[in-house]
């Protein structure tokens, strides 16, 4: 694809202070970095953003730091208050602008949000996310608020940033400030808008003031608040307009209160869905907006530059998948863009876990020193089986080190169970990210034979120096009485295509996959995850009850173990995905003993009482068993064989694991 694709993308734009280079700007993440106070942590925070200036980002938005202890967000955080913090954190500024590109520093205030006890917010609601209410602000509190934000962003100055991103949404401070729902003041900073819209606007007014025209403000605006008591649309472009006569450079655009029942980043949610309420904005206002969420790919970020709907993207998890997407869009090579699949597990769950993020597609995210890649020493030919995550890892980070690589795939298409994961509604990105390792593997020349199934013998005779087995996984069989049923089939058949699926099903085994199938096969109205417009209609974006379609299957989903269902699931995406089920009428059954199908269907026994259940097909989701073989054969004929993915270890593999194992081998063998 001719570069000149992208060229609403690649044009640079003048800025306040800065000439941005181009229009991608990194988003603002919680990376699990910003609690260090060690040179080793500076050290490595600049690694990270350094390594995405040079994959062609513009301007880098930093993960949020509290202007005071009292905003930080967990009691481990390091608000930014000190200079000795400040001359720390200029490896990391001039290690981006050692690669060109911008860079400023997230202010974020959590009020309620703090997971602390010294959390403060406009008034003493307790949120929805928190056991404790926070302590009430006193005037004076606010008034040394806001000193804090500017004197926080002199530190920024010091530290050589270019200038700092006042965090305006996502239900932190400031949008509690706004928000009638958790600002209940009488006095000069309640009420009216006017009074409410004072903290953030005095906040840019004063940082501008005090820091002056050469000093760059982004401020995150509350786009869409998703919740009850919050801005309505007149009120938040008036705010919009307010901080920009203030001072503010950028808006950059949030979706979503974090207490808000609407999915906003997940795989769930469209391509874009909220660019139509962006590009609203935008057009009301007369500095340069960023457009958000859901954006991750080069060519969806040039339509909506060139529609006039925003002035730049923020891209935030896509570069954690590939912190070169610029730079790779830039030379015409869109297509090797590694593509995040909003999955949130290996980014914001880990960051839950009090964990560095990373990505599941990307491994070395947040990790770049632990995955050097060293040219080979001595170049050999190394056959990979199986063209699923791990294996297609493996060959490409093999390949880039310079040995001599050959893939060989059972099926007729690379990807593995990622095809299989991308018949689920709303993870359609999944066969996406495998064809980017497959564009990377063209592109590095490696020869992948598709439809190939290989044996042990033929293969060894090519003389191979090494041999990858990452043959994968195939589903566990049911082993009940009747289980060799017609009416009982795998998942693999179900999402595939390959067995038909009556009205009623059960589904057994409750993990992620049986999670996944109850969707699959309750859902009917599949246009809500790629269709912005059936998607507000079904979450009810616009303040409206949701519109729950009918189920298309009456399903069951049962498991052995008692207790709820779910506990497996993402952290943060787990939740659409329980609520999804609730709302197709998915009917929950744990702690079941199975005791046999028949002509009358499904019999169980739970805590006593047996119960037929009358299904149509059972579609068993009871974990996988491996596929080593192959392994077996090879390591007998005296080959050194490495084992990796679900091939090596079933038990709860999931993609991340694989792509793991896959990138840590192609880098050491
Ligand atoms: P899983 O999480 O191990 O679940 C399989 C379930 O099947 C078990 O929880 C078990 O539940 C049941 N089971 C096991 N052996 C059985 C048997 N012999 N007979 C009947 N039931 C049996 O595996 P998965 O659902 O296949 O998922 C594979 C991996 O992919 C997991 O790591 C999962 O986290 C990941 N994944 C995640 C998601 C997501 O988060 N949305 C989606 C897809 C996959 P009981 O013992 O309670 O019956
Ligand atoms: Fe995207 Fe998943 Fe990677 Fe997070 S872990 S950046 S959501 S692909």
């Amino acid at each position: 694809m001719p570069t000149d694709s992208f060229k609403s993308l690649a044009a640079p734009l003048d800025v306040g202070p800065l000439t941005l280079r181009n229009r991608i700007v990194m988003g603002s993440m919680h990376t699990g970095l910003e609690s260090t106070t060690e040179a080793a942590g500076y050290d490595r925070m600049a690694r990270f953003y350094a390594e995405r200036a040079k994959g062609g980002a513009a301007l880098i938005v930093t993960g949020g730091f509290g202007p005071n202890a009292a905003g930080r967000l967990a009691a481990e955080d390091v608000p930014f208050v000190s200079i000795e913090q400040a001359r720390a954190h200029k490896r990391v500024t001039e290690a981006v602008h050692g690669e060109g590109g911008a860079i400023v520093l997230q202010l974020v205030h959590a009020g309620r949000y703090g997971y602390h006890e010294d959390s403060v917010a406009p008034s003493p609601i307790r949120s929805p996310l928190n056991k404790s209410a926070p302590k009430e602000l006193t005037e004076e509190g606010i008034a040394q608020t806001i000193a804090d934000y500017v004197t926080a962003s002199m530190l920024a100055m010091e530290a050589g940033y270019d200038g700092v991103e006042v965090m305006g949404s996502e239900g932190y401070l400031i949008s509690q400030f706004l928000a009638p729902r958790t600002n209940h003041r009488k006095d000069g900073w309640g009420g009216s808008l006017e009074n409410r819209a004072r903290f953030p606007i005095e906040v840019v007014r004063q940082i501008r003031g005090a820091l002056g025209p050469g000093f760059l403000i982004v401020y995150r605006h509350s786009v869409l608040d998703l919740v009850e008591g919050a801005l309505n649309w007149d009120e938040t472009v008036w705010v919009g307009q307010e901080v920009a006569a203030a001072g503010a450079n950028i808006i950059n655009t949030g979706i979503g209160w974090h207490e808000a029942k609407i999915p906003t980043i997940a795989g769930v949610v469209p391509h874009g869905a909220f660019v139509g309420a962006i590009g609203k904005l935008k057009r009301a206002l007369s500095i340069p907006v960023t457009a958000s969420n859901r954006i991750n790919s080069p060519a969806l970020a040039e339509r909506i530059l060139a529609a006039g709907d925003a002035d730049l993207i923020s891209l935030a998890r896509p570069l954690l998948a590939d912190a070169a997407f610029g730079k790779k869009a830039f030379a015409g090579k869109p297509a090797e863009i590694n593509v995040c699949i909003a999955c949130n597990q290996a980014c914001l769950d880990h960051y839950f876990e009090s964990k560095v993020i990373s990505c599941l597609v990307n491994p070395r995210a947040g990790h770049e020193a632990d995955y050097q890649a060293a040219p080979v020493p001595k170049k050999k030919r190394i056959a990979v089986v199986g063209a699923g995550m791990a294996g297609m890892a493996a060959a490409i980070e093999a390949a880039s080190r310079g040995h001599s690589v050959e893939v060989f795939e059972a099926a007729p298409q690379i990807g593995g169970q990622m095809n299989l994961a991308a018949r689920v509604p709303g993870k359609a990105d999944y066969a996406s990210a495998a064809r980017a390792y497959g564009a990377q593997l063209q592109a590095l020349g490696v020869p992948v034979h598709l439809g190939r199934r290989v044996d042990a013998k033929a293969l060894s005779a090519g003389g191979d120096d090494e041999y990858v087995v990452a043959t994968g996984v195939r589903p566990r069989p049911l082993d009940i009485p009747g289980a060799d049923d017609s009416r009982v089939v795998s998942y693999e058949a179900a999402l595939s295509g390959h067995a038909k699926v009556g009205p009623r099903v059960a589904v057994i085994g409750a993990g992620g996959i049986g999670h996944d199938v109850s969707l699959f096969l309750a859902q009917a109205d599949i246009e809500s995850a790629s269709d912005p417009a059936a998607f507000a209609r079904r979450w009810g974006v616009a303040g409206t009850a949701p519109e729950l379609g009918a189920p298309a299957r009456k399903v069951v989903l049962l498991k052995r173990q008692p207790g709820g269902f779910g506990r497996t699931l993402g952290k943060t995406t787990g939740w659409i995905l329980r609520q999804e089920l609730k709302d197709l009428g998915v009917e929950q059954v744990a702690g079941v003993t199975y005791v046999k199908i028949d002509a009358a269907g499904l019999h169980i026994e739970r805590e006593g009482v047996a119960r037929v259940i009358e299904v149509d097909t059972i579609v068993v989701c009871a974990g996988q068993v491996s596929e080593n073989a192959l392994a077996t054969e090879l390591q007998a004929l005296g080959k050194s064989v490495h084992l990796i993915g679900g091939a090596r270890l079933a038990g709860e593999l999931d993609a991340k694991r694989a792509v793991e194992e896959g990138v840590r081998l192609g880098l050491a063998i």
